[in-house]
């Protein structure tokens, strides 16, 4: 029989273990688990090397709840511990290691919450017991030891009677604890961080059906039977070689990681490196949807098969933080602040090799496949362009395989676009105009126009489209995008004969005084066009820059400042009805046919709404009585 008294600067530790880590308290299950696998793995390499000599089985761990004495037990069958280094591992070692953890993070970690990252290690048990026990027989031939310690710096360390090695930790849990003591929490926890680790870990029981006998009858009830419940995959996908698993196996491991995911992914990157850092994992592209802040599962962050966050901001490249998957390092330091993590070398290069990975499976899968690519394009362009514009090095590798998919279905390369369109969409300074529609639906009319004409439309709808093409326009050289209902189109040189308008000079100056007096100017500037006399007689144009800073700014960035709602207002000189206008010698007449033809213009851009939409209806029933 032993008492001491455990050696420490600070008096009582436990009450400050308990205030700072507030929060993690749910911690303390992982760390002893961690510490329980550590163990097996100590055996296995000691009978490895022939210092543990016979049989060692097939350790594993057991999780057991005993709810009417307020106990958890953690047991396994490791290389166990004898009462000398109980007092050296536990007394002196681990202690010393919690109160420096201690003085080191405890201003840090009351607002960073790193400390779930980090694990206190065995004194983390003190978060929620009031007095740990543990029994211990080692490998070696020696007594088992049985340590006790009530949370004071005091403990009592005595000679037990376990016969089969390893390790038993009793925690008796206080009070403000109990939640602990309910099985659905404790599986809630062990599902967090101990799905995928190493040993099997037992929790309860399950019962589970047996295969009908040969020949039973086709209304035969299945017999059952208890069997141990093995909470966790000890071989999760990601540690296996990319050689050994197939499709379908990418695929079952992102249900067994998202259960609540019906949807199957529509591919995987494995990574898989070792030099100059270890890392290893699975990342999956989902379909992405157009909303941005909709990531519920997120990519999980493990280190040696231990669950550690979900949030792994400054390791992943920000663009990719819409994946999901999981990758596992035992390199990346935990036990700092996310600021640290971002300036950190190591972790620099972890984000460099995970973007560089994604760019090159990309890449072949865009070789290797092209019209699958293709049809997974809409699902995953947001994460392509939002790379693009966020990381120099992925934009130079995504130029090659980054589509412009056409309002025809077609999907261009950034070359093929451009070959596409040289000789027919060049603009009055000689600059190559890229059309484009950011929606099929509302721009429809224009689309029509622009493709009657033999013009190529893009269309480009994800939401960061806009900061993309600014880009894209900045880096490339005398190329310009412009939305099918902006003005640019105007400016493009007519391939076949210009049209001519079919009005005087005289006639225009008449025109265009008629016109300015009902169209409010603040909103709409007017200008004279000869257009082709099958289209509309009013067209409305929005300037590309305008519009474009405008859904820059909505979606973060952009300059700033207010941009008013300006629009330039093409009247189509060769339209029959124009003609009408400057015929009608009845200003009322006149005026209602300008507005009417205004508000069609309007209709079309989807700017006709509330009141003014309800006098066009009544306009328009006026016309045709
Ligand atoms: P760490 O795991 O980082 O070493 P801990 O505080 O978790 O720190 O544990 C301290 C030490 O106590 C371990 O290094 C190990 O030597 C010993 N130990 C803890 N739990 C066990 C166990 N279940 N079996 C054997 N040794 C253990
Ligand atoms: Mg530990």
């Amino acid at each position: 029989m032993a008492n001491g008294k455990i050696n420490v600067a600070v008096e009582n530790i436990f009450p400050l273990i308990k205030k700072f880590l507030y929060s993690d308290h749910e911690i303390f299950l992982r760390e002893l688990i961690s510490n329980a696998t550590d163990a097996i793995s100590k055996l296995q390499h000691l009978s490895s090397i022939g210092a543990v000599k016979g049989e060692i089985g097939a350790p594993r761990i057991e999780v057991k709840i005993d709810k009417k004495s307020k106990k958890i037990h953690i047991i396994d069958q490791g290389v166990g511990m004898t009462t000398d280094e109980v007092n050296k591992y536990i007394n002196e070692v681990a202690f010393s290691g919690a109160e420096e953890f201690l003085e080191k993070y405890k201003e840090e970690a009351k607002d960073s919450g790193i400390i779930g990252h980090f694990g206190l290690g065995f004194y983390s048990a003190f978060m929620v017991a009031e007095k740990v026990e543990i029994i211990s027989k080692s490998h070696m031939d020696a007594p088992a030891a049985h340590w006790t310690c009530d949370g004071s710096p005091e403990y009592t360390l005595v000679e037990a009677d376990k016969k089969d090695r390893g390790t038993e930790i009793i925690l008796h849990i206080a009070k403000d604890s109990k939640e602990f003591l309910e099985e659905e929490r404790i599986r809630t926890l062990l599902n967090k961080y101990n799905k995928f680790m190493p040993y099997p870990i037992k929790f309860g029981t399950k019962e589970e059906t047996l295969p009908l006998p040969e020949g039973a009858k086709e209304d035969a009830k299945p017999e059952t039977q208890t069997v141990d419940n093995i909470i966790n995959n000890t071989q999760p996908a990601w540690t296996k070689a990319p050689t050994d698993l197939k499709e379908e196996d990418y695929k079952s491991f992102y249900r067994e990681l998202y259960p609540m995911q019906f949807e199957a992914p529509l591919f995987n990157i494995h990574l898989n490196v070792d030099y100059p850092f270890n890392l290893t994992g699975i990342l999956y592209f989902p379909k992405i949807q157009n909303d941005l802040n909709l990531q519920k599962d997120r990519i999980q962050l493990y280190q040696n098969q231990v669950f550690v966050t979900d949030n792994v901001e400054g390791i992943v490249p920000e663009f990719l933080t819409m994946l999901r998957g999981v990758i596992d390092s035992p390199d990346i330091p935990l036990n700092v602040s996310r600021s640290y993590l971002q300036a950190d070398g190591a972790v620099k290069k972890i984000s460099n090799y995970i973007s560089r990975k994604v760019a090159d499976k990309l890449s072949s899968l865009f070789k290797k496949d092209r019209k699958n690519f293709e049809e997974k394009w809409n699902d995953i362009k947001v994460v392509i362009e939002y790379g693009m514009l966020t990381e120099d090095k992925f934009y130079e590798k995504a130029g090659k395989f980054m589509l412009y998919p056409t309002t025809d279905g077609e999907y261009l390369t950034y070359e093929e676009l451009e070959a596409a369109v040289k000789d027919s969409q060049t603009d009055k300074d000689g600059k190559l105009v890229f059309l484009y529609a950011a929606n099929a639906e509302e721009q429809h009319s224009y689309i029509e126009s622009a493709k009657e004409k033999g013009y190529k439309v893009l269309l480009l709808d994800s939401p960061i489209i806009a900061h993309l093409i600014q880009k894209l326009e900045g880096e490339k050289e005398n190329i310009s995008f412009s939305r099918v209902d902006g003005d640019a189109i105007e400016n493009l040189i007519k391939k076949d004969e210009a049209t001519v308008s079919k009005l005087s000079d005289e006639e225009k100056e008449t025109l265009k005084p008629m016109i300015e007096a009902v169209v409010p100017g603040e909103q709409y500037t007017v200008q004279l066009a000869a257009m082709d006399s099958g289209g509309l007689p009013f067209v409305l144009t929005q300037p590309e820059f305008m519009r474009r800073m405008k859904e820059m700014q909505q979606t973060g960035g952009g300059m700033m400042g207010a941009f008013p709602e300006m629009y330039t207002l093409l009247v189509n000189t060769n339209h029959e009805l124009v003609g009408q206008i400057l015929q009608t010698k009845t200003a009322k007449k006149r005026d209602r046919l300008i507005q009417q033809a205004l508000d069609l213009a309007r209709l079309s851009q989807n700017l006709l709404k509330g009141e003014a939409l309800t006098t066009f209806i009544k306009r328009s029933v006026d016309l045709i009585k």
